[in-house]
């Protein structure tokens, strides 16, 4: 680290849990961030902000004035222009150093996602799209990559962390089964979201991200964590792996 980096990240520098070794880890690491929308921008922020090496945001769709009341990456003057544009810019804006590589892409192309999942080191998954859930989770699970999910609607929020390096982790399907067929496309288009919702959850992301690459403390991994923004009630429930899961249930029991 230069004295610049050791300035900039000197409260990290603090922390006995991230010190010099772990933020040298971030530095290194990169980062595949899917979605540059309400979970997007406070993750793509917080890991631009905090030194991740490489950060690479995949979205396809253009910034609208109905995102600004909680997609916090874009400004009034970024409406009309891509997401991963206007996020680059605010991340830049904020760490001139953060080095961000934008996909303007939905990542559904099966040969790019892998491509991308398998140059990260975590995935954090911010889109609200099931069918694109259902497929980073296979892709993750596949090449053995960490996937930080997310998701708020209305006034409630979850996270979870997917780590196939850990035998007892359960994937994204286990819990949310790909065939399940009252799962509803529901999202924030038509349902509407509470502002700082997505802020919340998404901070939630990356701190577990950062947790992830850093070595810092225990993820999530295990547990589904719940807020309910009304009440503002904080659930963590654990969760298990699903032995006939159609994604992970073939993994080896280790020995
Ligand atoms: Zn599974």
């Amino acid at each position: 680290m230069n004295d610049g980096q050791l300035l900039r990240y000197a409260r990290h520098l603090l922390l006995d849990e991230i010190g010099i070794e772990g933020q040298e880890r971030l530095l290194a690491a990169r980062a595949l961030v899917v979605g540059a929308g309400g979970l997007g921008s406070p993750v793509a922020l917080y890991l631009a902000a905090a030194g991740v090496g490489e950060i690479v945001l995949a979205d396809h769709d253009t910034v609208d004035l109905t995102n600004l009341q909680r997609q916090i990456a874009h400004t009034q003057a970024s409406v009309g222009t891509p997401k991963v544009t206007s996020a680059q810019s605010a991340m830049l804006a904020l760490n001139p150093e953060a080095r961000v590589r934008t996909l303007p892409v939905r990542l559904q192309d099966d040969a790019l996602l892998r491509e991308e999942v398998t140059a990260a080191d975590v995935v954090i998954d911010c889109t609200d799209n099931f069918a694109i859930r259902v497929l980073l989770n296979r892709v993750c699970f596949a090449l053995g990559t960490p996937l930080v999910s997310g998701a708020a609607i209305r006034f409630e929020g979850q996270v979870s962390v997917f780590d196939p390096a850990e035998p007892a982790s359960p994937c994204y399907a286990c819990l949310f089964p790909e065939s399940a067929d009252d799962v509803q496309e529901v999202s924030c288009a038509t349902m509407g979201v509470f502002s700082p919702l997505v802020g919340i959850v998404g901070s939630t992301q990356a701190a577990e991200a950062l947790k992830l690459l850093s070595g810092a403390g225990q993820t999530l991994t295990g547990r589904l964590l719940r807020v309910d923004a009304l009440r503002m009630e904080w659930r963590a429930v654990n969760v298990m792996r699903d032995p006939a899961c159609p994604v992970c249930g073939h993994r080896a029991m280790p020995g």
